[in-house]
């Protein structure tokens, strides 16, 4: 089962892709516990960034009706590599800095994957790489490691604490996308704050780990730069929320 803070955050992001998805050219469906993982790890693997390839799954297209539903009118088929399917699951692939994350040696992945997946050993369909303390917009090195990708790319940005060696870096320039809201530090009553009160960030909610986490952004792209629209699936392959978007239709026409 996915934590509820996390649900109701997904099903929030699910309602932003909805109402914003003639800005996009294409949709991927991620199920919350791939996504629910993609989080701890990130935060298991501080202070390092991590890479991961994520596999669709050819047996489970998207559920009609619902990318459908989420198309915009500029919709572009067959754009990339696993369009239509859903994410099926997720493996760790490298870790570093944001430059060394992602290259990676060969031979290394090959012994690896070796045995779960024989000569395709690091040859996943999408990747997603993560920016801990700091928003999910491409940097130019993330822009040159996407040139190479067969599916799209995903950016998991986290905010959290303790923030260790690594505090909140906000100054960039680009497009986000926050899984629930703008982590916005909550003002106090009294005039004479410490440096902890004003520090004081709301908590979304703690991790395995044992961080609190302020603030969860994701986005995706494909290589040309044009923004992939994300959902949020259940088990069915359905978005959390879904009836809520099913009624406005109804409600709309
Ligand atoms: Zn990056």
């Amino acid at each position: 089962m996915v934590e509820s803070w996390l649900l109701e955050l997904m099903t929030a992001y699910n309602e932003e892709s909805y109402s914003g998805r003639e800005a996009y050219t294409a949709q991927v469906h991620i199920p919350g516990k791939v996504f629910e993982n993609l989080v701890w790890w990130a935060l298991q693997s501080l202070p390092d960034e991590i890479l991961v390839g994520l596999d669709i799954d050819a047996d489970a297209p998207h559920v009609a009706e619902v990318d459908a539903r989420f198309s915009g009118t500029e919709s572009t088929p067959n754009l990339f590599q696993g369009q239509g399917y859903t994410i099926k699951e997720a493996h760790i692939v490298n870790r570093g800095d944001s430059y060394s994350v992602h290259h990676l040696p060969e031979d290394w992945t090959d012994d690896m994957f070796s045995t779960s997946r024989g000569s395709r050993a690091g040859r996943f369909t999408h990747w997603l790489h993560t920016h801990p303390n700091a928003p999910a917009i491409p940097s130019g090195a993330d822009a040159d490691a996407a040139q190479e990708t067969l599916g799209i790319d995903m950016i998991l940005g986290l905010r959290f604490s303790p923030e260790g060696p690594l505090p909140w870096f906000d100054d960039v320039e680009g497009q986000r996308r926050r899984v629930g809201k703008e982590a916005v530090v909550e003002p106090t009553k009294t005039r004479r704050r410490s440096f902890f009160e004003r520090q004081k960030l709301p908590v979304l909610g703690v991790a395995p780990s044992g961080h609190k986490i302020h603030e969860i952004q994701l986005i995706a792209f494909h290589k040309n730069g044009l923004g992939i629209n994300v959902l949020m699936v259940d088990e069915q392959g359905y978005p959390y929320g879904w009836e809520a978007f099913d009624n406005q239709a109804t409600n709309a026409a």
